[in-house]
């Protein structure tokens, strides 16, 4: 082979361009239970940056279940739900997923991502028209690429935008795909207004709800139970486990012809082996705890609106979000990475997002806040916030 076409000649490249854009990845290593408190890099930290906003990632009651399931059901599944993989743990979880939510039923996957690309897949393919928010999470845009259909992005949260497009489509099969929770800005999704505009020109709504199940609703049944939409309107509802569960893993929640469909043709659910059964009695518990303790969701949102008033106050600049992810908007990716290395000097990890994750020129602070966190850890950010503003970006101008 001639040399120039190794494989590290030709690959190599790419990754020197990432550097000279300030976008290489490096990942942390966490030499701890994920929490508040976290070691990583041999380094202690305050965190603000984990998905696991109710605190229920290190819980002992979860913890234990995960003990106890793996003492009944040892660890592997071993096969998939359709061969003998689908065990009355997973079951059980489902049964109880599919009534927190207001459903017929709900059917497990091992991640957000296949559930996304299972789900999706099995609804629409060539002749169909999939439209996505643009802001989506990269799942949910693959899995409308993955899937066959005409894939559109509509301007965010833009219903007029979506309206149009819906309208100029002569796809037979029409489905609109949201995140309930944007990730990387925090805001919702105007779910009411896409439910009638699903209603009114035939179109199916398809809600990823990773960051919204567990937080928002009374009960902490999320984006749907927070805006009222039943199966009806909302016919087919995302959650994953991974987050504010603490666990592993999503469902989808909706009627029993759509779960009998995914059974049978979602591709990754299919030919993939289930969850460890542990994970889904520990989901379970998780579940239990969610319903049983409201005042996670109480305590995580006067965290939100403390941490809102002290940044306004500095100046900074926050998103449209009332939900756990708040993040700061810098701009530049070179002055994003100096905030969060100037905070993790002073043991406060906060995770900059560059693009291509977000838009050219928005990168950010994504702070994200957890019902495990104290009212004073969040003055510590704070704090620290006050202290690096005015040098880090005031005198380059980024803030007015
Ligand atoms: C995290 C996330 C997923 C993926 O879920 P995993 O279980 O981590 O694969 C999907 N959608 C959104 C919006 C997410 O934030």
């Amino acid at each position: 082979m001639n040399p120039s076409q190794h494989l590290d000649s030709v690959l190599g490249p790419a990754l020197i361009q990432r550097k000279v854009e300030h976008r290489y990845r490096h990942r942390r290593t966490l030499g701890s239970a994920q929490g508040p408190l976290v070691r990583v890099d041999g380094r202690d930290y305050l965190a603000f940056c984990s998905n696991d906003y109710l605190g229920l990632a290190n819980h002992p009651a979860v913890t234990a279940a995960l003990h106890a399931g793996a003492e009944r059901w040892g660890v592997g599944s071993g096969a998939s739900h359709l061969v003998n993989g689908h065990s009355l743990e997973h079951h059980a979880l489902e049964e109880e997923l599919a009534a927190f939510c207001g459903r017929e039923r709900a059917l497990l996957f091992s991640t957000g991502y296949m559930a996304n690309l299972g789900a999706v897949s099995a609804l629409v393919g060539k002749g169909d028209g999939v439209f996505e928010d643009k802001l989506n999470h990269a799942s949910l845009l693959d899995a409308g690429l993955a899937s066959g259909a005409r894939f559109q992005r509509f301007l965010h949260n833009d219903t007029d935008n979506l309206a149009r497009r819906l309208g100029a489509s002569d796809a037979r099969r029409k489905l609109i795909v949201v995140d309930g929770v944007f990730s990387m800005d925090g805001d919702t999704a105007p779910l009411p207004a896409l439910a009638d505009l699903a209603e009114r020109e035939g179109a199916w709504l398809m809600v990823d709800d990773a960051h919204g199940f567990g937080c928002l609703g009374a009960t902490g049944a999320g984006c749907a139970e927070h805006f009222g939409l039943g199966q009806d309107r909302l016919p087919v509802l995302m959650g994953t486990l991974g987050k504010a569960f603490g666990t592993a893993g999503a469902f989808i929640a909706g009627s029993e012809t759509l779960i009998e469909t995914l059974i049978q043709f979602a591709r990754t659910y299919i030919y993939t082996t289930a969850m460890p059964p542990a994970v889904a009695a520990a989901s379970r518990v998780s579940l239990r705890l969610m319903a049983e303790e409201p005042w996670r969701r109480e305590h995580l949102h006067t965290l939100i609106a403390r941490f809102r008033r002290g940044a306004q106050s500095l100046g900074l600049q926050l998103m449209d979000s009332a939900t756990a992810i708040q993040p700061i908007v810098i701009g530049s990716d070179a002055d994003t990475l100096a905030m969060s290395d100037a905070l993790a000097a002073r043991g406060l990890l906060v995770i900059p997002i560059r693009p291509p994750t977000v838009p050219e020129g928005t990168a950010r602070l994504r702070v994200t806040l957890s019902a495990a966190h104290t009212e004073a850890q969040v003055d510590q950010l704070l704090d620290a916030l006050a202290d690096l503003v005015p040098r880090t970006l005031t005198q380059r101008g980024v803030t007015s």
